[in-house]
């Protein structure tokens, strides 16, 4: 991939002629930070209100080579895929530990730390300005391009187990459904900590079992994309109780029948596939807000039990196991969760597949109410 830090990029007007002396114009330089995610091959660059297509990069001069556009009526949106990797602490690099707390009535385990964030620009589409619909795509060749790789500030939690365990066993479901929830914290995250809509982002890790499932669990990040961080994600870690309150009030509100840009599409996600499962997301917002252990929704809870063929008892159990649960002393699952993400360190970038648009009119100002 190309190299995401360092010299700024050049993009390079070849309509007229390959190389300066025969015509090339200089049309700007493009600071290397996120550069493969404004100047991918494919890309549309929009420039004095015109209108330039990226036909080439050549890494070594680093240079983006286009012509004027013929493609009319199109806009373009890198495909992306986020790694997050929280980091140990680290005394000699000024690396804190992550603190940790239970949050709500679930007792979910919070962390907030520095984490380190790689992005990639692993493919793109083209889409009619105006009716949205594709017209064309490409995938780049494996692992992408490079666009960002920086340490910042990140906040994360894990899907409940109740959740993985009982109530939503298709593995499928259950992946669109924790980027549906991580989109609506997005979204919503920029009303509590008063930034922009772009300057938190989300991401999830898959947790694979032992036996080879393909979802076991899953980790969600919520992350400052400005490098180094300014303090949103430890902002989001003091309130996420009402945050994920909010993400359920929308998802609960939103008239759409599946899932739309202003409930689980929301905070940038690229198409039907990631925020489609809606009903599946609120049912992980209940879990992770602890739902039904709450005393008011006993009755409802134990009717469920029964329906499932299961006791009253077990759920008693499972409900007094998370009231248990300490902020010091992780739990089995837990701690199985945090050597899993471990183990897939040695492969940053490999495991939490995600396409988001970016940079793109579909990062419009998000339509979720702030109240
Ligand atoms: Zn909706």
């Amino acid at each position: 991939g190309a190299p995401s830090g360092g010299e700024p990029w050049t993009l390079l007007d070849c309509t007229h002629g390959g190389c300066v002396k025969t015509g090339a114009k200089v049309i700007e330089k493009v600071e290397a930070h996120r550069a493969m995610s404004r100047v991918y091959e494919g890309c549309v660059y929009l420039f004095q209100d015109r209108q330039y297509l990226v036909e080439a990069l050549d890494e070594r001069t680093r240079t983006a080579r286009c012509r004027t556009n013929s493609h009319r009526n199109e806009t373009t949106h890198p495909k992306s895929h986020e790694s997050v990797t929280e980091l140990d602490a680290d005394p000699r690099r000024g690396i804190a530990a992550p603190r940790r707390r239970r949050v709500g009535y679930a007792n979910v385990r919070c962390s907030v730390g520095r984490a380190r964030v790689v992005e990639r620009v692993v493919g793109m589409v083209a889409k009619d300005q105006y009716t949205f619909e594709v017209r064309r795509e490409r995938a780049y060749p494996s692992p992408g391009l490079l666009s960002a790789d920086f340490v910042t500030d990140a906040v994360w939690w894990d899907l409940p187990d109740e959740i993985v365990r009982h109530k939503i066993t298709d593995t499928g479901v259950l992946a669109r459904a924790t980027f549906g929830v991580v989109n609506l914290c997005v979204a919503l995250v920029p009303a509590t900590a008063m930034c922009d809509a772009r300057d938190v982002q989300g991401a999830v890790r898959f947790l694979r079992s032992d036996s080879g499932d393909e979802c076991a669990g899953a980790r969600m990040y919520l992350y400052d994309t400005c490098p180094k961080g300014v303090g949103l994600a430890p902002k989001a870690y003091e309130s996420l109780e009402s945050l994920w309150e909010r993400a359920l009030k929308t998802v609960s509100e939103c008239p759409c029948a599946a899932g739309c840009p202003s409930c689980t599409q929301a905070g940038g996600a690229a198409g039907g596939m990631a925020g489609s499962e809606k009903r599946a997301s609120r049912i992980i917002l209940e879990g992770l807000l602890g739902k039904w252990l709450k005393p008011d929704n006993d009755a409802r809870a134990d009717a469920d039990a029964a329906v499932a063929g299961g006791t009253g008892a077990r759920a008693e159990a499972r409900k007094r196991e998370a009231l248990a649960a300490t902020p010091e002393e992780a739990t089995a699952s837990e701690r199985w969760a945090d050597s899993q993400c471990k183990s897939i360190d040695a492969g940053v970038g490999g495991e939490n597949d995600r396409e988001r648009a970016r940079g793109s009119s579909e990062h419009r100002p998000s339509k979720l109410s702030h109240a």
